[in-house]
């Protein structure tokens, strides 16, 4: 942008990158600092602003965290048309213990989905440290770009994909921003996956406001594995040429498994029982309808349960890894995200 950016104490001038902490709040001690780290990247020519919101989940970071910096490393300034404003990791606290939500401070909120920044959108000033958090990213950031992109990871096994929340409080479909929200999803390159309207998402709350809203799910939610930073890095550069801020053409993603078209998702499959949990189908593979995907177990090895495919479709990732770390689930756990 020809004019200088500023984001809370972080001031990039036309054709510089700035990046920095904003403070929101203190942890209990009355010393520490709860912080949101912010990067600008300021192009030298006018054009769209982009969000580029990572760390929502604190331990789905690892990827997006090293692919911005690759992004910075590669990324003249000079060459590009518009800004991005990238937070690396939103929730600091929930970093800290490589958790969805800080479950030492999840305690304190008072409020639903505590401490899930995922789903406290747009935020309330005046509300709890999660709350404020969201706030302060919606007011100065969300509000004033143009596009926003919602960086998430799901972790082994699972493919990547656009998660598209069809809208907010209102359904999006048929509108400008749904359009170009599926046409950023398409360049991004990997398999797109649409859901219910949300409004307590990033992206459900930009669509009610009119503009783009696309959630990324990558895979290795806790690694920094090479194919995947680098399709993700792909998949940015390609959203970035799409929306006319950088030259060039959008490249093809080539390093990983794609579904073809654009898929409903179906109703997460949760267990009935609780036990240690085998995954009996590939990620992205066609599953005919009945198919058992996951068998659990007890800790004698006793077998309690064949869960089935409801419908035919694919799994995109099995989350109990990702959601808690490692292969075992408490009936009601989520098994299995699928898609038609
Ligand atoms: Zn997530």
């Amino acid at each position: 942008m020809r004019d200088t950016l500023k984001i809370g104490p972080i001031e990039a001038a036309s054709g510089a990158v700035r990046s920095g902490l904003v403070s929101i709040g203190q942890l209990a001690d009355g010393v520490t600092e709860v912080q949101i780290p912010v990067v600008v990247l300021n192009g030298r020519e006018d054009g769209p602003v982009v969000y580029l919101h990572a760390g929502s989940h604190g331990q789905e970071t690892i990827y997006s965290v090293e692919m911005l910096r690759r992004l910075r490393g590669e990324l003249d300034p000079s060459l590009l048309r518009g800004a991005l404003i990238a937070v690396p990791l939103a929730n600091l606290l929930a970093h800290q213990f490589a958790t969805r939500v800080a479950p030492h401070y999840a305690a304190r909120e008072g409020v639903a989905f505590a401490g899930d920044i995922h789903k406290l959108w747009p935020g309330d000033a005046k509300g709890s440290l999660t709350q404020r958090i969201v706030h302060f990213l919606w007011t100065n950031i969300a509000q004033r770009a143009d596009v926003a992109i919602d960086l998430h990871a799901v972790g082994e096994p699972g493919i990547p994909f656009t998660f598209m929340y069809r809208g907010g409080k209102r359904d999006a479909e048929g509108t400008p921003q749904w359009e170009k929200t599926l046409a950023l999803a398409r360049a991004f390159g990997v398999t797109m996956v649409t859901t219910a309207p949300n409004p307590l998402t990033l992206a459900g709350a930009c669509l009610d406001e009119g503009k783009p809203g696309l959630m990324i799910e990558m895979t290795k939610s806790r690694m920094q594995d090479d194919a995947i930073v680098a399709a993700a890095l792909r998949g940015i550069r390609n959203v970035l040429i799409e929306l006319r801020m950088l030259d060039g053409t959008v490249e093809p993603q080539r390093d990983v498994p794609i579904v073809p078209g654009v898929h409903p998702a179906l109703p997460t499959i949760r267990a009935e029982r609780g036990g240690l949990i085998r995954f009996e189908v590939a990620c992205g593979a066609f599953v005919p309808a009945g198919t058992v995907v996951a068998r659990i177990r007890d800790i004698f090895g006793t077998e309690l349960e064949a869960i089935r495919m409801p419908a035919d479709g694919y799994v995109m990732t099995f989350p109990p890894q990702s959601w808690v770390g490692n292969q075992a689930v408490a009936t009601g756990d989520l098994v299995a995200d699928i898609f038609a």
